[in-house]
C-alpha cells in the first residue's frame, strides 16, 4: 500500500515541492510552467458545489434500524421483518438557512434515512414534525422563497414569511408546532421525527394499508427557548451538529422507538377528512401507534464532505413491501427530490459511497458525467433483448391502487370535510398552561417586526383553531379583540381581502 503521506500531483507522480512557485529569477514572476500550482488553485476553485437550495446546513451520522416487533402482517419489506437489522445513514439539518447558518434557529429540523435493505435502498426523507405547512406542490418553491432571502434587500424577511403563510390557512398546523417550544430543540437526539406523508404497505398477499412512520426518542423531548438559543447561537452556530458529534463519539448512541400507524383503505374511505392531507395528522387515539424495533445512530463520518453533504436523498426511493399514496404533496416530491441531486451532484449521484447500495444495483443506466464505474461493459445497452438482460421483476408489482374522480385542479378548500384549523386547536388543547405560555410568546416575539393586517389574519386562524389561542395571540400582539372577532365571521376570500392593506391598525 502506497505511503498516504507522500504528495503526488493528481495522476500518481511525485510532487517535488509544495511551497516554493517557480519563479523567473529569486525576484521574478511566477511561470504558467508551475503545474502543480495552477492544478491546486483551479481545483480549489472548484471545491463548493451547489448547496441544497433547501435543508442545506446539515449533520449525518451512521447507524442501525433493529425490528424487534412482527409486523410482517402489514408488510412484506425484508427491512421491516422480525429480527431484521439494517445497517442506515441519517442526515438532520435545518431548512430555511444556507450551508453556513446556525444551528439553533427555530426552524423545522429536516431528518432524511437512507436504510441500505437487502431489496435496494428505502429512503424516508421527514421531518421533526407530524405534518407540513403546505399540501400541494405547486406551492413548494414559493414557500421557500417565502422563508429564504428577499430579493430586494437580500435578508431573510419576517414579513414575507408570515404574508406567505397566513395566506395558506392549511400551514396554520404547522405553523402552530413550529412557534411551539418544539421550534428549537434542544439537539438532535431530543426530537421525534417522522415521515409526515402517507405512504402504503402491502404484505405477502398483495393487501395494502395506508402508513404513517414515527419515530420516537428515547433521550426525551427538550426544547430551548429563544433566549437560550440566542446566548448558544452567539458562540456556537454548530451546536447541533457537536453534540451528535460528540454523544456518539462518547458512545452515548441516540435511539430513537420507531412506530406505524395504520389506516385499511376502508378506513380511509370513510375518514372524516382527507387522510392523504399532509397538513393533518391521524388522531393517536384512533390510530394508535405500533411499534416497530428501535432505530440507533453509532458511528460518526470520516469525512464530512464525501458523506454528509454528498447524501442524497429522494423519497421515490421504496422497496417492495412499502409504496407510495394519493398525497398530492408526496407525488411532487417524488420528483423534485431526485432532480434536486442530479442538479446538485449529477445523474451519477447514486454511485458516491455513501449514497449507494448495499446489493448488486442493475438499472442499466449509461454514461453520463462523472461515471466512474465499469459502465456495464459489453452487455447490452437496451431492453428487451435477445440476451435476457435488464429482465423486469414483474413478482414485485405492488397491487393497483384505487382512485376516485375526473382528473381536474381540485382546490381542497372547497372540500366541505376540509377544516384547516382543527389540527393546530388540537395541539393547542393538549399543551399545558407552560407550553401555551411559550407558544404565545414565540409567536408574538417572531411576528413583532410583521404589519397589522398579517397579524390579524394569524390571530383570526388561531382564533378559529381555539378562541382561547386566538385570544390570548391577540392579547399579546396588542390587537383589537372585536376586530379578531369579526374577521374571524368572514370566509377565507373575505378573510383575506380585508386584511390585504397593510396599513390596518
Ligand atoms: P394525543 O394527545 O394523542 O398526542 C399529542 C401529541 O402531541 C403527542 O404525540 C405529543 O408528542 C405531541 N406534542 C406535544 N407537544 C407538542 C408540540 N409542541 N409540538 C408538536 N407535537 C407536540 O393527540 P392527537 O393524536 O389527537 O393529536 C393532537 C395534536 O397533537 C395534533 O393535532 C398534532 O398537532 C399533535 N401531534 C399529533 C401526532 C399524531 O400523529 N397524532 C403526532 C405529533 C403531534 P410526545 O408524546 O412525543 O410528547
Amino acid at each position: 500500500m502506497a505511503d498516504i503521506k507522500k504528495l503526488t500531483n493528481e495522476v500518481g507522480a511525485p510532487v517535488a515541492d509544495n511551497e516554493h512557485s517557480i519563479t523567473a529569477g529569486p525576484r521574478g514572476p511566477v511561470v504558467m510552467q508551475d503545474v502543480w500550482l495552477m492544478e491546486k488553485m483551479a481545483h480549489f476553485n472548484r471545491e463548493v458545489i451547489p448547496e441544497r437550495r433547501m435543508h442545506a446546513k446539515g449533520w449525518g451520522a451512521y447507524g442501525k434500524l433493529k425490528v424487534t416487533q412482527d409486523v410482517s402482517r402489514l408488510t412484506k419489506a425484508k427491512v421491516l421483518q422480525p429480527g431484521a437489522e439494517t445497517e442506515l445513514f441519517l442526515r438532520f439539518s435545518t431548512v430555511a438557512g444556507e450551508r453556513g447558518a446556525a444551528d439553533c434557529e427555530r426552524d423545522i429540523r429536516g431528518v432524511a434515512v437512507k436504510f441500505y435493505t437487502q431489496e435496494g435502498n428505502w429512503d424516508l426523507v421527514g421531518n421533526n414534525t407530524p405534518t407540513f405547512f403546505i399540501r400541494d406542490v405547486h406551492n413548494f418553491s414559493d414557500l421557500n422563497r417565502a422563508v429564504k432571502r428577499d430579493p430586494k434587500t437580500g435578508r431573510r424577511s419576517a414579513q414575507n414569511n408570515w404574508d406567505f403563510w397566513t395566506l395558506l390557512p392549511e400551514c396554520h398546523h404547522q405553523i402552530t408546532i413550529t412557534m411551539s417550544e418544539r421550534g428549537i430543540p434542544a439537539s438532535f437526539r431530543n426530537m421525534n421525527f417522522y415521515g409526515e406523508h402517507t405512504f402504503s404497505l402491502y404484505n405477502q398477499q398483495n393487501e395494502r394499508v395506508w402508513c404513517k412512520f414515527h419515530f420516537k426518542t428515547k433521550q426525551g423531548i427538550r426544547c430551548l427557548t429563544n433566549e437560550e438559543a440566542a446566548a448558544i447561537t452567539a458562540v456556537d452556530r454548530e451546536y447541533h451538529g457537536k453534540d451528535l458529534y460528540e454523544a456518539i463519539e462518547r458512545g452515548e448512541y441516540p435511539q430513537w422507538g420507531m412506530y406505524l400507524q395504520i389506516m385499511t383503505e376502508e378506513q380511509a374511505r370513510k375518514h372524516y377528512e382527507n387522510p392523504f392531507d399532509i397538513t393533518k395528522v391521524w388522531p393517536h387515539k384512533e390510530f394508535p401507534l405500533i411499534e416497530v424495533g428501535v432505530l440507533e445512530l453509532n458511528r460518526n463520518p470520516e469525512n464530512y464532505f464525501a458523506e454528509v453533504e454528498q447524501s442524497a436523498f429522494t423519497p421515490a426511493h421504496v422497496v417492495p413491501g412499502i409504496g407510495f399514496s394519493p398525497d398530492r404533496f408526496l407525488q411532487g416530491r417524488l420528483f423534485a427530490y431526485g432532480d434536486a441531486q442530479r442538479y446538485r451532484l449529477g445523474v451519477n449521484h447514486n454511485h458516491i459511497p455513501v449514497n449507494q447500495a448495499k446489493v448488486p444495483v442493475q438499472e442499466y443506466h449509461r454514461d453520463g458525467a462523472m461515471r466512474v464505474d465499469g459502465n456495464y461493459g459489453g452487455t447490452p445497452a437496451y431492453s428487451p433483448n435477445s440476451a435476457g438482460y435488464w429482465t423486469a421483476q414483474a413478482e414485485v408489482a405492488e397491487p393497483p391502487m384505487p382512485l376516485e374522480g375526473a382528473m381536474w385542479r381540485y382546490d381542497p378548500k372547497d372540500d366541505p370535510t376540509d377544516d384547516c384549523f382543527r389540527a393546530g386547536g388540537n395541539l393547542w388543547r393538549v399543551m399545558d398552561e407552560r407550553q401555551r405560555a411559550l407558544l404565545i410568546h414565540n409567536t408574538a416575539a417572531d411576528m413583532a417586526p410583521v404589519t397589522r393586517n398579517v397579524q390579524y389574519r394569524h390571530a383570526v386562524h388561531c382564533y378559529l383553531a381555539d378562541p382561547a389561542y386566538g385570544t390570548r395571540l391577540a392579547e399579546a400582539l396588542g390587537l383589537r379583540m372585536a376586530t379578531v372577532e369579526a374577521l374571524a365571521r368572514l370566509d377565507h376570500q373575505g378573510l383575506i381581502q380585508a386584511t390585504l392593506s397593510g396599513t390596518m391598525e
